[in-house]
């Protein structure tokens, strides 16, 4: 047996042959043309043709895996319409007047080398964008259907690298997992392999001391039984009996927890002594609503809608957020959807925003401050969420608040808005309102910021970053970081605990919820409602399903808090 380690992308076990899938780049020869407009022309035209293949890819991405995760060939389309990239290939045949296909893969080549060169990883995806959109276009102007592989039985997919119109081209009913030599957690197809739920490792490159043996190494492994174990990131080749036997018990194993995941959807989340503790979900882009519905959540605890302006290069109008909200109340039916007002500044920045550059920005012109500093901007959101608002059982809910002041400023603005809207004869829906609870200002005056509104939810991830003086967006502070240090659940018992003194209800949507080590500890401190991602939703459900709170309180609260 042959061991290769990579990095897992996508965890589950894989058992069978593997395929070794060779690139389809066709050669590019180099000629003379004699009309370098024809030649101009001909590329314009072949750009066309390669536009639409990466439409009909988006669709199909869609299909499978999702609108949000599908825009990666939407960025595609905006490298085929990227300025400097055209003018550069057709500067070379104009100005070589060489063919289409040399100057597209010469251009290319020099795009690559240029983004690989960076250390920075997004960089590096690029220089896969653009090969990948490159051969596109040699593909159109050879009108040649390409290197797509036809695979004939369930394989395990192993390639250099792999790009996401590669990916998606597979039959997703043939491959049992992807392994690549080159490629990171954070690549484009390691996001699809991701979505599409298959077992995946990348990277393995970096773990193979054979130098320049790696690939054509790989290539021998053709045809071989193989093991996929994407939970420790290992390629087991030509295991011994032993192994399969034991790898294939503990696929079994896995297959069954995802059955009884997935026994959980139409039940209640409802503890073993029944208090029903709804288990709703996180929404942060296109595709979240899909993948809510899909885990059964029992609604929307948290939709942060500043991916509506983040994906956008200027503002989203009153009416396309109208829509948009609309949209998602209507599919949730009677569930409650808590849409979140724009939370940008710190990691989440739009250009169009013109925030000018702070030298703490986790700490500075963030979340409700952006919108009470731009109360025209602030003012158009309220409107679209008050007007959806009559079309399902909306809440809003504002972030990062710290003081009653601000949340007093929030209902004056609401209540003009409600005013026009009545003076202008359109119909608002009557909405709960409540806030994050992210600030330990916050947190420290619940007991005050309870009088004010309906519903608090508990922001954990920037509750312990600000609790703790944790940047989170910083690795270096990894081993500084406890997610169980009793500050942090101190603030969030003592939040819910003054929410339920003032009568309002308490929640918890940050990541922290989805802690299924923590779940009994937050049913005996008696919340009311966790929001969690949607892949979170089943087994959280099923959790709470094994809980009984009553007569473990004290010594669960005990046991956390007081050590
Ligand atoms: C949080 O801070 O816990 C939270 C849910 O908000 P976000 O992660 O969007 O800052
Ligand atoms: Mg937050």
């Amino acid at each position: 047996m042959k061991i290769y380690r990579g990095k897992s992308v996508c965890a589950g076990i894989a058992i069978g042959k593997i395929y070794v899938y060779q690139k389809g780049r066709q050669s590019v020869t180099r000629y003379q043309v004699e009309n370098a407009d024809a030649e101009v022309m001909r590329f314009r035209e072949a750009l066309g043709r390669a536009e639409a293949q990466l439409s009909h890819f988006y669709e199909e991405a869609a299909h499978q895996v999702g609108e949000a995760d599908a825009a990666i060939f939407s960025g595609y389309q905006m490298i085929l319409h990227d300025r400097e990239y055209l003018e550069s290939i057709e500067g070379r045949i104009r100005g070589r007047s060489v063919n289409a296909e040399y100057a597209v893969a010469t251009i290319s080549d020099n795009y690559v080398a240029m983004f690989s060169s960076l250390e920075d990883e997004y960089m590096q995806t690029k220089a896969v964008d653009v090969r990948d959109v490159s051969e596109r276009i040699l593909e159109a102007l050879s009108d040649s259907p390409g290197g797509k592989a036809r695979l004939e039985e369930p394989v395990i997919v192993v390639a250099q690298d792999l790009a996401p119109s590669e990916t998606i081209q597979l039959d997703r009913k043939k491959v049992l997992s992807f392994v690549t030599l080159g490629g990171s957690p954070t690549s484009h197809t390691a996001i699809l392999a991701r979505s599409m739920g298959i077992p995946a490792l990348v990277g393995l490159a970096s773990h193979i001391t054979e130098g320049a043996e790696k690939w054509e190494g790989l290539k021998s492994l053709h045809g071989k039984l193989a093991v996929v174990d994407g939970n420790t990131g290992v390629l087991m080749v030509e295991p011994d009996e032993a192994t399969i036997l034991y790898m294939r018990q503990l696929q079994e194993r896995e297959q069954a927890q995802r059955a009884l995941l997935l026994s959980m959807k139409g039940k209640k989340s409802v503890t073993l002594d029944g208090r029903h503790v709804p288990v709703c979900a996180n929404v942060g882009n296109r595709g979240g609503l899909e993948q809510t519905l899909e885990n059964d959540a029992e609604g929307i605890g948290l939709f942060r809608s500043e991916y509506l302006y983040l994906e956008k290069d200027t503002y989203p109008t009153e009416q396309e957020q109208f829509e948009i909200y609309k949209m998602v109340l209507e599919k949730m039916g009677d569930r409650r959807v808590i849409i979140r007002t724009l939370d940008v500044g710190a990691d989440k920045q739009a250009d169009y925003f013109a925030l000018v550059n702070e030298e703490n920005p986790a700490m500075g012109l963030r979340g409700i401050r952006v919108s009470l500093t731009w109360p025209e901007v602030f003012k158009v959101q309220l409107r679209a969420l008050l007007r959806a608002g009559a079309f399902g059982r909306l809440a809003i809910m504002y972030p990062m608040i710290t003081s009653v002041k601000e949340v007093r400023q929030i209902h004056t603005l609401v209540e003009e808005i409600k005013r026009d809207l009545q003076t202008e004869g359109i119909p608002y829906g009557n909405v709960e309102q409540g806030i994050m609870i992210e600030t330990p200002a916050a947190a420290v005056t619940s007991d005050l910021l309870a009088k004010e509104v309906d519903f608090f939810s508990i922001g954990t991830n920037d509750l312990s970053q600000y609790g703790m003086a944790i940047d989170r967006q910083n690795p270096q502070l990894e081993d500084f970081y406890d997610p169980y240090h009793p500050a942090i659940l101190r603030m969030i018992a003592q939040t819910i605990q003054n929410a339920h003194r003032a009568g309002i209800w308490c929640g918890i949507c940050g990541e922290l919820g989805a802690d299924l080590g923590l779940t009994e500890l937050f049913l005996a401190m008696g919340v009311d409602e966790l929001s969690v991602s949607p892949v979170s939703v089943l087994p959280l459900r099923s959790k709470i399903r094994q809980i009984s709170v009553k007569e473990r309180r004290e010594e669960v609260l005990g046991k956390w808090l007081q050590e």
